[in-house]
């Protein structure tokens, strides 16, 4: 694969993760949430990374599966960056793409797991299309102990639906045999939806869809986000005038009701994320200060560090860099457009990916805005 570095072989995974180091690991993450409102960290705790662009689904929300191959870094690359990085990283979301599709994914996952012990989640979203090779890969990451994996599953809608919009006959079956072994194997797996007005009136039939097939499950097991436009990731600005609609604005209202009351920390992060949703659909703003560049990025297949996976906005190579994140975040350029970040001169989102660490940055506002409040005020994180 092009941009391959030989940088050795990966450390000895480790055999057993005993309990504390979850709690120790999930401590540190709220630790350094709060403290991101007193200073700028010297690199990120909280990565999103595109490992690749091939994906075998033809999305209509999405044009990723459009893209060429192109660079992809190595896995041998890519354990250089968690290895400069170590400690300091929290949180990691591996995403494409479909990553399962790349024969080392496993190897990258377990390299995250490897190099930074520190770490108190992993997550990668699959469109669940093979479940045999996402279960392969799930069970090669166990092997590395990780002391949190979360796998979403991407879903669009009820059967017909879903493998419409993914243009892909039986994706919905997939998905749903992905579900299963993953949830026999103990895994936190979930499925994600992303509203958009192809789908915004079908929350309920999705969740009743899921509910025949599974026992107990409710909206409260839906995760949803929210369509965006993204020039350097989705390249979806063809449907942009067609994405949004007001049944998108009201899904959100409807499903926050129909989800209830949060229960455990994940479902809580979600909630303080689904309360902030109007207040984004009313003004295109980030509703909480973005803690883009000061405690996460997005590094494409290539290793091109963004700010996020909104913002077209390149910084900096990897490679150009000796692989080191902390030497990117110390770049006069990083430093520029976390400034344009707090002036709120980006192109403004609200989605997952970034407005989770977001919300872990903004704790104190996040719950005190999930209550409707006028104007959108304060000190914007350094
Ligand atoms: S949304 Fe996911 S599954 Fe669909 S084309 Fe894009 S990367 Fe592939
Ligand atoms: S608010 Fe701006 S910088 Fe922050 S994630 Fe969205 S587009 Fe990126």
């Amino acid at each position: 694969m092009a941009g391959a570095r030989d940088f050795g072989q990966a450390p000895a995974v480790r055999l057993s993760s005993p309990p504390l180091a979850r709690i120790r690991n999930d401590a540190t993450l709220i630790a350094r949430g709060a403290a991101a409102r007193l200073g700028r960290p010297d690199a990120p705790w909280k990565l999103t990374l595109a490992l690749t662009w091939v994906c075998e689904q033809r999305c209509t929300h999405c044009r990723i599966w459009r893209r060429p191959r192109g660079e992809e870094l190595s896995a041998d690359a890519w354990d250089h960056v968690f290895e400069r990085l170590g400690e300091r990283l929290s949180w990691v979301d591996l995403t494409g793409g479909e990553v399962t599709t790349r024969a080392d994914f496993a190897a990258i996952a377990r390299s995250v797991v490897a190099r930074c012990p520190r770490l108190a989640l992993l997550h990668f979203p699959t469109n669940g299309r093979d479940p045999a090779r996402v279960d392969g890969a799930v069970r090669e990451i166990l092997a590395s102990r990780p002391t949190r994996l979360i796998v979403s599953i991407s879903l669009d809608g009820p059967p017909a639906l879903h493998d419409r919009l993914r243009g892909d006959d039986g994706a919905f079956a997939s998905a749903l045999e992905t579900y299963r072994r993953l949830r026999a194997r103990g895994v936190e797996t979930y499925f994600g939806m992303t509203l958009s007005s192809y789908n915004a009136s079908r929350v309920d039939e999705t969740v009743m869809s899921l509910a025949a097939e599974i026992p107990g499950f409710a909206h409260r097991d839906l995760h949803v986000n929210l369509i965006h436009i993204s020039p350097h990731f989705f390249q979806n600005q063809p449907i942009e005038d067609r994405a949004r609609s007001a049944e998108v604005d009201d899904a959100f209202t409807a499903l926050s009701v129909a989800r209830g009351v949060p229960r455990g920390p994940t479902a809580l992060l979600e909630a303080l994320y689904l309360a902030h949703v109007p207040r984004y659909l009313e003004t295109g703003r980030s509703p909480l200060p973005c803690a883009s560049l000061s405690v996460n990025a997005f590094v494409d297949p290539a290793g091109t560090v963004f700010p996020c996976h909104i913002w077209d906005r390149p910084l900096a190579a990897l490679a150009d860099h000796d692989w080191d994140l902390a030497r990117v975040w110390a770049l006069a350029e990083t430093r520029a457009a976390r400034r344009e970040i707090v002036e709120e001169r980006c192109p403004g989102c609200w989605t997952p990916c970034e407005a989770y660490p977001t919300v872990l940055s903004n704790l104190d506002r996040a719950f005190i805005g999930a209550v409707p409040q006028p104007g959108h005020q304060g000190r914007t994180p350094p």
